[in-house]
Protein backbone atom coordinates (compact mmCIF):
# COMPACT_ATOMS: atom_id res chain seq x y z
CA UNK A 1 0.00 0.00 0.00
CA UNK A 2 1.69 3.14 -0.81
CA UNK A 3 1.08 6.80 0.75
CA UNK A 4 -2.66 7.56 0.36
CA UNK A 5 -3.76 10.23 -2.02
CA UNK A 6 -6.05 13.01 -0.78
CA UNK A 7 -9.36 10.99 -2.46
CA UNK A 8 -7.64 8.04 -0.22
CA UNK A 9 -7.43 10.12 3.18
CA UNK A 10 -10.96 11.60 2.73
CA UNK A 11 -12.19 8.18 2.84
CA UNK A 12 -10.50 7.32 5.83
CA UNK A 13 -11.14 10.68 7.45
CA UNK A 14 -13.71 12.04 5.85
CA UNK A 15 -14.29 15.57 4.67
CA UNK A 16 -14.44 16.88 1.05
CA UNK A 17 -12.06 17.53 -1.79
CA UNK A 18 -11.77 20.29 -3.78
CA UNK A 19 -9.00 20.45 -6.87
CA UNK A 20 -7.38 17.29 -8.21
CA UNK A 21 -8.02 14.35 -5.62
CA UNK A 22 -5.60 12.30 -6.80
CA UNK A 23 -2.42 14.26 -5.65
CA UNK A 24 -0.62 12.03 -3.28
CA UNK A 25 1.51 14.05 -0.81
CA UNK A 26 4.91 12.67 0.52
CA UNK A 27 4.58 14.14 4.28
CA UNK A 28 2.31 16.36 6.32
CA UNK A 29 3.38 19.55 7.41
CA UNK A 30 1.96 21.67 10.55
CA UNK A 31 4.63 24.33 9.83
CA UNK A 32 5.53 26.34 6.95
CA UNK A 33 8.46 27.00 8.23
CA UNK A 34 10.22 23.39 7.74
CA UNK A 35 7.60 22.28 5.25
CA UNK A 36 9.06 20.37 2.49
CA UNK A 37 7.45 20.39 -1.18
CA UNK A 38 5.24 17.87 -1.94
CA UNK A 39 3.62 17.92 1.93
CA UNK A 40 0.16 18.31 2.38
CA UNK A 41 -0.12 21.15 4.54
CA UNK A 42 -2.36 21.04 8.03
CA UNK A 43 -3.63 24.53 8.83
CA UNK A 44 -4.29 23.98 12.69
CA UNK A 45 -5.90 26.96 14.67
CA UNK A 46 -3.69 27.61 17.55
CA UNK A 47 -2.21 30.95 18.86
CA UNK A 48 -1.93 31.37 14.88
CA UNK A 49 -4.16 30.38 12.65
CA UNK A 50 -2.86 28.37 10.13
CA UNK A 51 -5.21 29.07 7.35
CA UNK A 52 -3.14 32.68 7.24
CA UNK A 53 -0.13 30.45 6.02
CA UNK A 54 -1.33 28.94 3.02
CA UNK A 55 0.05 31.47 0.54
CA UNK A 56 3.48 30.51 2.02
CA UNK A 57 2.92 26.71 2.25
CA UNK A 58 2.47 27.01 -1.72
CA UNK A 59 5.35 28.66 -2.47
CA UNK A 60 7.35 26.61 -1.00
CA UNK A 61 5.84 23.58 -2.90
CA UNK A 62 2.82 22.09 -0.90
CA UNK A 63 1.11 19.20 -2.91
CA UNK A 64 -1.96 20.05 -1.23
CA UNK A 65 -3.54 21.70 1.82
CA UNK A 66 -5.89 20.15 4.90
CA UNK A 67 -8.02 23.13 5.57
CA UNK A 68 -11.73 23.29 7.83
CA UNK A 69 -12.86 26.11 4.99
CA UNK A 70 -12.83 25.76 1.43
CA UNK A 71 -9.86 28.13 0.59
CA UNK A 72 -8.75 30.31 -2.42
CA UNK A 73 -5.50 28.50 -4.04
CA UNK A 74 -4.80 26.13 -6.73
CA UNK A 75 -3.36 23.53 -4.43
CA UNK A 76 -5.83 20.62 -3.97
CA UNK A 77 -7.58 20.79 -0.97
CA UNK A 78 -9.23 18.43 1.49
CA UNK A 79 -11.67 20.49 3.60
CA UNK A 80 -13.49 18.94 7.12
CA UNK A 81 -14.68 20.39 10.22
CA UNK A 82 -11.53 20.18 12.52
CA UNK A 83 -8.30 20.42 10.75
CA UNK A 84 -6.80 18.78 14.55
CA UNK A 85 -9.24 15.89 14.62
CA UNK A 86 -8.65 14.96 10.92
CA UNK A 87 -4.54 15.26 11.26
CA UNK A 88 -5.28 12.60 14.23
CA UNK A 89 -8.00 10.67 12.16
CA UNK A 90 -5.29 10.58 9.29
CA UNK A 91 -2.30 9.52 11.57
CA UNK A 92 -4.50 6.80 13.16
CA UNK A 93 -5.82 5.27 10.44
CA UNK A 94 -2.81 4.80 8.20
CA UNK A 95 -1.27 2.94 11.55
CA UNK A 96 -4.18 0.59 11.41
CA UNK A 97 -4.22 0.13 7.48
CA UNK A 98 -0.15 -0.94 7.28
CA UNK A 99 -0.50 -2.62 10.66
CA UNK A 100 3.21 -3.13 11.66
CA UNK A 101 4.03 -6.58 13.14
CA UNK A 102 4.44 -4.85 16.84
CA UNK A 103 3.62 -1.39 17.67
CA UNK A 104 6.33 0.02 20.91
CA UNK A 105 5.15 3.30 22.87
CA UNK A 106 7.77 4.81 25.06
CA UNK A 107 7.08 7.21 27.70
CA UNK A 108 8.26 8.97 31.00
CA UNK A 109 9.39 12.28 32.59
CA UNK A 110 13.07 11.63 31.45
CA UNK A 111 14.23 9.95 29.17
CA UNK A 112 11.44 9.11 26.03
CA UNK A 113 13.37 9.97 23.21
CA UNK A 114 16.88 8.40 24.18
CA UNK A 115 14.90 5.01 24.73
CA UNK A 116 13.06 5.52 21.66
CA UNK A 117 16.39 5.82 19.91
CA UNK A 118 17.23 2.69 21.51
CA UNK A 119 14.36 0.86 21.25
CA UNK A 120 13.92 1.67 17.54
CA UNK A 121 17.72 -0.13 16.49
CA UNK A 122 17.43 -2.74 18.46
CA UNK A 123 14.46 -4.17 16.87
CA UNK A 124 15.53 -2.74 13.55
CA UNK A 125 11.72 -0.33 13.55
CA UNK A 126 10.67 2.50 12.30
CA UNK A 127 10.51 5.68 14.42
CA UNK A 128 8.67 8.80 15.44
CA UNK A 129 11.24 11.12 14.50
CA UNK A 130 13.06 13.88 16.48
CA UNK A 131 10.83 14.61 19.32
CA UNK A 132 7.42 14.08 17.56
CA UNK A 133 5.82 12.99 20.68
CA UNK A 134 2.43 15.30 21.32
CA UNK A 135 -1.17 14.67 20.12
CA UNK A 136 -0.24 16.66 16.85
CA UNK A 137 3.74 15.88 15.89
CA UNK A 138 2.63 11.75 16.64
CA UNK A 139 -0.33 11.47 13.76
CA UNK A 140 1.71 13.95 11.54
CA UNK A 141 4.63 10.99 11.88
CA UNK A 142 2.15 8.40 11.14
CA UNK A 143 0.20 10.01 8.24
CA UNK A 144 2.83 8.60 5.69
CA UNK A 145 4.06 5.48 7.81
CA UNK A 146 5.38 2.93 5.71
CA UNK A 147 3.98 -0.55 4.94
CA UNK A 148 5.36 -3.74 5.65
CA UNK A 149 7.40 -2.80 9.08
CA UNK A 150 8.35 -5.12 11.43
CA UNK A 151 8.41 -2.61 14.34
CA UNK A 152 7.02 0.71 15.22
CA UNK A 153 8.54 2.54 17.61
CA UNK A 154 6.48 5.59 19.14
CA UNK A 155 7.57 8.29 21.94
CA UNK A 156 5.08 9.57 23.38
CA UNK A 157 4.71 12.64 25.65
CA UNK A 158 2.42 14.74 27.94
CA UNK A 159 2.34 17.81 29.74
CA UNK A 160 -1.16 17.52 30.86
CA UNK A 161 -3.85 14.09 31.79
CA UNK A 162 -5.43 12.68 28.92
CA UNK A 163 -3.04 13.40 26.53
CA UNK A 164 -1.69 9.86 26.23
CA UNK A 165 -4.98 8.33 26.56
CA UNK A 166 -5.37 10.29 23.38
CA UNK A 167 -1.93 9.19 21.88
CA UNK A 168 -2.83 5.48 22.41
CA UNK A 169 -6.59 5.95 21.10
CA UNK A 170 -4.14 7.22 17.83
CA UNK A 171 -1.97 4.27 18.54
CA UNK A 172 -2.91 1.20 20.05
CA UNK A 173 0.40 0.06 22.08
CA UNK A 174 1.34 -4.19 21.59
CA UNK A 175 4.72 -3.15 23.84
CA UNK A 176 5.53 -0.22 26.35
CA UNK A 177 7.99 1.35 28.71
CA UNK A 178 7.82 3.99 31.33
CA UNK A 179 11.17 4.91 31.67
CA UNK A 180 10.54 7.12 35.27
CA UNK A 181 7.63 8.74 36.62
CA UNK A 182 9.58 11.47 38.14
CA UNK A 183 8.75 15.67 38.35
CA UNK A 184 8.50 16.93 35.05
CA UNK A 185 5.35 19.23 34.43
CA UNK A 186 4.14 19.03 38.00
CA UNK A 187 2.55 22.64 37.41
CA UNK A 188 -0.16 20.83 35.43
CA UNK A 189 -1.19 17.89 38.48
CA UNK A 190 -3.30 18.73 41.01
CA UNK A 191 -2.61 15.49 43.00
CA UNK A 192 1.34 15.20 42.46
CA UNK A 193 3.26 12.54 41.87
CA UNK A 194 -0.23 10.18 42.09
CA UNK A 195 -1.44 12.45 39.32
CA UNK A 196 1.95 12.02 36.99
CA UNK A 197 1.80 8.22 37.81
CA UNK A 198 -1.94 7.98 36.81
CA UNK A 199 -0.92 9.88 33.05
CA UNK A 200 1.88 7.91 32.34
CA UNK A 201 -0.19 5.17 33.23
CA UNK A 202 -2.24 6.09 30.45
CA UNK A 203 0.38 4.42 28.87
CA UNK A 204 -0.49 0.92 29.91
CA UNK A 205 -4.37 1.42 29.90
CA UNK A 206 -3.77 2.36 26.13
CA UNK A 207 -2.20 -1.21 25.90
CA UNK A 208 -3.55 -4.21 23.99
CA UNK A 209 -5.43 -7.07 26.03
CA UNK A 210 -2.40 -8.82 26.77
CA UNK A 211 0.27 -6.29 26.00
CA UNK A 212 3.28 -6.08 28.12
CA UNK A 213 5.49 -2.61 29.43
CA UNK A 214 8.73 -2.53 30.74
CA UNK A 215 10.04 -0.40 33.95
CA UNK A 216 12.56 -0.31 36.20
CA UNK A 217 12.07 -2.35 39.43
CA UNK A 218 13.19 -0.12 41.67
CA UNK A 219 10.38 2.97 40.55
CA UNK A 220 7.79 3.02 42.88
CA UNK A 221 4.99 4.62 41.49
CA UNK A 222 5.44 2.18 38.07
CA UNK A 223 5.04 -0.56 41.07
CA UNK A 224 1.72 1.57 41.72
CA UNK A 225 0.65 1.81 38.33
CA UNK A 226 0.93 -2.28 37.56
CA UNK A 227 -0.93 -2.77 40.65
CA UNK A 228 -4.26 -0.20 39.69
CA UNK A 229 -7.61 -2.22 38.39
CA UNK A 230 -6.85 -0.23 34.93
CA UNK A 231 -3.51 -1.64 34.06
CA UNK A 232 -4.78 -5.54 35.07
CA UNK A 233 -5.26 -6.07 31.48
CA UNK A 234 -1.69 -5.81 30.75
CA UNK A 235 1.64 -7.56 32.03
CA UNK A 236 4.08 -5.84 33.72
CA UNK A 237 7.70 -6.42 33.20
CA UNK A 238 9.73 -4.92 35.90
CA UNK A 239 13.84 -4.80 35.56
CA UNK A 240 16.23 -5.18 37.91
CA UNK A 241 17.72 -7.26 40.54
CA UNK A 242 15.64 -10.18 41.52
CA UNK A 243 13.82 -10.35 38.67
CA UNK A 244 14.31 -12.53 35.26
CA UNK A 245 14.95 -9.50 33.48
CA UNK A 246 17.91 -7.58 34.98
CA UNK A 247 21.17 -6.24 34.33
CA UNK A 248 24.45 -5.70 35.29
CA UNK A 249 26.86 -2.71 35.07
CA UNK A 250 30.41 -4.37 33.43
CA UNK A 251 32.11 -0.95 33.32
CA UNK A 252 31.55 3.29 32.89
CA UNK A 253 33.95 3.14 29.71
CA UNK A 254 33.95 6.97 30.20
CA UNK A 255 33.74 9.38 27.26
CA UNK A 256 33.11 6.09 25.04
CA UNK A 257 30.00 5.07 26.86
CA UNK A 258 28.86 2.06 28.99
CA UNK A 259 28.89 -1.86 29.07
CA UNK A 260 26.42 -3.88 31.34
CA UNK A 261 25.78 -7.12 31.23
CA UNK A 262 22.07 -8.16 30.07
CA UNK A 263 20.40 -11.04 31.86
CA UNK A 264 16.76 -12.56 30.00
CA UNK A 265 15.50 -15.95 30.45
CA UNK A 266 16.61 -16.44 26.89
CA UNK A 267 20.05 -16.02 28.16
CA UNK A 268 22.38 -13.23 29.26
CA UNK A 269 24.30 -11.24 26.50
CA UNK A 270 26.82 -8.15 27.06
CA UNK A 271 25.79 -4.92 25.59
CA UNK A 272 28.17 -1.93 25.03
CA UNK A 273 26.46 1.21 24.23
CA UNK A 274 28.10 4.71 22.79
CA UNK A 275 25.92 7.17 25.45
CA UNK A 276 27.45 7.85 28.61
CA UNK A 277 25.96 8.07 32.01
CA UNK A 278 24.17 5.31 34.13
CA UNK A 279 20.93 6.81 32.69
CA UNK A 280 21.77 5.33 29.90
CA UNK A 281 22.47 2.33 30.71
CA UNK A 282 19.19 2.17 33.03
CA UNK A 283 17.30 3.65 29.00
CA UNK A 284 19.11 0.34 27.08
CA UNK A 285 18.24 -2.19 29.93
CA UNK A 286 14.74 -1.39 29.51
CA UNK A 287 14.59 -1.15 25.68
CA UNK A 288 16.47 -4.81 25.69
CA UNK A 289 13.91 -6.12 28.09
CA UNK A 290 11.05 -5.58 26.24
CA UNK A 291 12.78 -6.17 22.39
CA UNK A 292 13.48 -9.69 23.79
CA UNK A 293 10.25 -10.38 25.40
CA UNK A 294 8.72 -9.00 22.22
CA UNK A 295 10.67 -12.14 20.23
CA UNK A 296 14.02 -10.04 18.73
CA UNK A 297 16.77 -11.83 18.76
CA UNK A 298 19.65 -11.15 21.55
CA UNK A 299 21.99 -10.82 19.16
CA UNK A 300 20.24 -8.63 17.07
CA UNK A 301 19.41 -6.44 20.08
CA UNK A 302 22.60 -5.66 21.09
CA UNK A 303 23.81 -4.62 18.34
CA UNK A 304 21.37 -2.42 17.96
CA UNK A 305 21.59 -0.56 21.30
CA UNK A 306 25.47 -0.51 20.27
CA UNK A 307 24.77 1.23 16.77
CA UNK A 308 23.03 4.65 18.61
CA UNK A 309 25.31 7.70 19.18
CA UNK A 310 24.15 10.73 20.99
CA UNK A 311 22.28 13.18 19.60
CA UNK A 312 23.54 17.19 19.53
CA UNK A 313 21.92 18.55 23.10
CA UNK A 314 21.61 14.61 24.41
CA UNK A 315 24.82 14.09 25.34
CA UNK A 316 27.46 14.73 22.72
CA UNK A 317 31.02 14.63 24.54
CA UNK A 318 33.45 17.72 23.38
CA UNK A 319 36.50 17.80 23.96
CA UNK A 320 37.96 21.30 24.25
CA UNK A 321 41.24 22.83 23.03
CA UNK A 322 42.44 24.27 26.17
CA UNK A 323 42.36 21.12 27.47
CA UNK A 324 38.95 19.39 29.55
CA UNK A 325 35.95 17.92 28.16
CA UNK A 326 31.93 19.33 27.78
CA UNK A 327 29.07 17.15 28.10
CA UNK A 328 26.52 19.06 25.80
CA UNK A 329 22.86 18.50 27.38
CA UNK A 330 21.49 21.29 26.38
CA UNK A 331 18.32 19.73 25.00
CA UNK A 332 16.70 20.70 27.91
CA UNK A 333 16.58 20.06 32.06
CA UNK A 334 14.78 18.63 34.60
CA UNK A 335 15.96 17.24 38.34
CA UNK A 336 15.70 13.93 36.97
CA UNK A 337 17.82 14.75 34.25
CA UNK A 338 20.29 17.01 35.86
CA UNK A 339 21.66 14.67 38.23
CA UNK A 340 22.16 11.71 36.21
CA UNK A 341 23.89 13.60 33.71
CA UNK A 342 26.32 15.16 36.75
CA UNK A 343 26.79 11.70 37.72
CA UNK A 344 27.55 10.90 34.22
CA UNK A 345 30.21 13.73 34.27
CA UNK A 346 31.66 12.22 37.21
CA UNK A 347 32.57 9.54 35.39
CA UNK A 348 34.26 11.25 32.47
CA UNK A 349 38.33 11.29 32.84
CA UNK A 350 39.45 15.03 33.64
CA UNK A 351 40.06 17.54 36.06
CA UNK A 352 37.85 19.42 38.54
CA UNK A 353 33.99 19.03 37.54
CA UNK A 354 31.40 22.01 36.63
CA UNK A 355 28.25 22.87 35.96
CA UNK A 356 26.51 26.01 34.14
CA UNK A 357 23.38 25.75 34.33
CA UNK A 358 19.71 27.58 32.71
CA UNK A 359 16.54 27.45 34.71
CA UNK A 360 14.31 24.67 34.85
CA UNK A 361 11.20 25.44 34.03
CA UNK A 362 7.15 24.07 34.08
CA UNK A 363 7.73 23.38 37.91
CA UNK A 364 4.84 25.51 39.19
CA UNK A 365 5.04 27.14 42.73
CA UNK A 366 7.51 24.63 44.16
CA UNK A 367 10.36 26.05 41.28
CA UNK A 368 12.20 28.12 43.73
CA UNK A 369 13.06 25.19 46.14
CA UNK A 370 13.41 22.60 43.67
CA UNK A 371 16.55 24.72 42.23
CA UNK A 372 17.55 24.54 45.63
CA UNK A 373 17.47 20.92 46.58
CA UNK A 374 19.19 20.73 42.81
CA UNK A 375 21.79 22.84 43.58
CA UNK A 376 22.46 20.81 46.80
CA UNK A 377 22.33 17.58 45.50
CA UNK A 378 24.94 18.89 43.13
CA UNK A 379 27.54 19.74 45.57
CA UNK A 380 26.72 16.74 47.32
CA UNK A 381 27.80 14.68 44.67
CA UNK A 382 30.52 16.09 44.00
CA UNK A 383 30.58 18.86 41.86
CA UNK A 384 33.22 21.78 42.33
CA UNK A 385 31.76 24.78 41.16
CA UNK A 386 28.18 26.09 39.68
CA UNK A 387 27.51 28.98 37.29
CA UNK A 388 23.50 29.44 37.16
CA UNK A 389 21.65 31.92 34.93
CA UNK A 390 17.90 32.40 34.53
CA UNK A 391 14.73 33.21 36.53
CA UNK A 392 15.92 30.65 39.27
CA UNK A 393 19.99 31.27 39.16
CA UNK A 394 19.87 32.33 42.61
CA UNK A 395 17.81 29.40 44.07
CA UNK A 396 19.97 26.82 42.07
CA UNK A 397 22.97 29.30 43.63
CA UNK A 398 21.83 29.08 47.18
CA UNK A 399 21.40 25.64 47.47
CA UNK A 400 24.71 24.71 46.17
CA UNK A 401 26.62 27.25 48.49
CA UNK A 402 29.85 28.84 48.24
CA UNK A 403 31.63 28.41 44.78
CA UNK A 404 28.13 29.19 43.25
CA UNK A 405 27.37 32.65 40.85
CA UNK A 406 24.45 33.28 39.53
CA UNK A 407 23.17 35.99 36.43
CA UNK A 408 19.72 36.55 35.91
CA UNK A 409 20.39 35.95 31.77
CA UNK A 410 23.11 34.26 29.18
CA UNK A 411 24.47 38.21 28.42
CA UNK A 412 24.99 38.74 31.58
CA UNK A 413 26.87 34.99 32.20
CA UNK A 414 28.99 35.41 29.06
CA UNK A 415 30.32 39.17 29.63
CA UNK A 416 30.52 39.15 33.04
CA UNK A 417 34.21 38.76 34.26
CA UNK A 418 33.11 35.88 36.93
CA UNK A 419 30.99 34.50 34.49
CA UNK A 420 31.96 31.83 31.58
CA UNK A 421 35.31 32.97 31.44
CA UNK A 422 35.96 32.55 34.86
CA UNK A 423 35.76 28.66 33.69
CA UNK A 424 39.12 27.06 34.43
CA UNK A 425 40.75 25.30 31.61
CA UNK A 426 40.98 21.79 31.95
CA UNK A 427 37.85 21.17 33.96
CA UNK A 428 34.81 19.01 32.72
CA UNK A 429 31.81 20.84 32.11
CA UNK A 430 27.93 19.69 32.47
CA UNK A 431 25.96 22.41 30.26
CA UNK A 432 22.49 22.06 30.46
CA UNK A 433 19.07 24.35 30.72
CA UNK A 434 15.47 23.96 29.73
CA UNK A 435 15.06 24.61 26.27
CA UNK A 436 13.80 28.26 26.96
CA UNK A 437 17.11 29.08 27.84
CA UNK A 438 18.93 28.09 25.10
CA UNK A 439 22.26 26.58 26.68
CA UNK A 440 23.72 25.79 23.23
CA UNK A 441 25.00 29.39 23.47
CA UNK A 442 26.89 28.55 26.28
CA UNK A 443 28.04 25.44 24.47
CA UNK A 444 28.64 27.48 21.25
CA UNK A 445 30.63 29.93 23.65
CA UNK A 446 32.82 27.66 24.94
CA UNK A 447 33.64 25.93 22.40
CA UNK A 448 34.89 29.04 20.53
CA UNK A 449 36.97 30.67 23.64
P1 LIG B 1 11.27 15.45 26.38
O1 LIG B 1 10.24 15.44 27.49
O2 LIG B 1 11.85 16.79 26.17
O3 LIG B 1 10.79 14.78 25.14
P2 LIG B 1 12.71 13.01 26.88
O4 LIG B 1 11.90 12.34 27.92
O5 LIG B 1 12.54 12.59 25.47
O6 LIG B 1 12.53 14.58 26.98
P3 LIG B 1 15.56 12.67 26.50
O7 LIG B 1 15.54 13.67 25.41
O8 LIG B 1 15.87 11.27 26.15
O9 LIG B 1 14.24 12.76 27.35
O10 LIG B 1 16.60 13.12 27.60
C1 LIG B 1 16.44 14.40 28.23
C2 LIG B 1 17.52 14.54 29.29
O11 LIG B 1 17.36 13.56 30.32
C3 LIG B 1 18.92 14.35 28.77
O12 LIG B 1 19.72 15.23 29.50
C4 LIG B 1 19.27 12.93 29.14
O13 LIG B 1 20.63 12.76 29.32
C5 LIG B 1 18.53 12.74 30.45
N1 LIG B 1 18.06 11.37 30.63
C6 LIG B 1 17.80 10.46 29.68
N2 LIG B 1 17.35 9.31 30.22
C7 LIG B 1 17.32 9.50 31.57
C8 LIG B 1 16.95 8.68 32.68
N3 LIG B 1 16.50 7.45 32.51
N4 LIG B 1 17.03 9.21 33.93
C9 LIG B 1 17.48 10.48 34.10
N5 LIG B 1 17.85 11.29 33.09
C10 LIG B 1 17.78 10.82 31.84
MG1 LIG C 1 11.73 13.58 23.88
Amino acid sequence: MSLWSLFQAAYQVGGEVLGDGAVVPSSLSLDTRTIQPGACFVALRAERDGHDFIGQAEAKGAAALLVDHPVDSDCPQLVVPDTEVALQRWGQTRLAAVRPRAVFGVTGSVGKTSTKELLAAAVGGWKTPGNRNNTLGLPEALATLPEGLGAAVLEMGMSTPGEIQLLTEIAPLDFGIITLVGTAHAENFAHGQQGIAEAKGELVAGLVPGGVWAHLASDPWCRWIAEQPWARHAVALPVGEGHPYDWEGIASLGAAGGAFLMRTPQGAFPVRIQLSGEHQVRNAALAAAIAVQAGFDPKQVAAGLGSVAPDPGRGRLHTLAGGGCLLDETYNASPDSILACARALLQLPGEEAVAVLGSMRELGLEAPRIHRETGAALKALGLSRLWAYGEFAKDYAEGFGLRAVAFPDFEALRDDAAGLSAIPPGARILVKGSRFWRAERVVDWLLNR
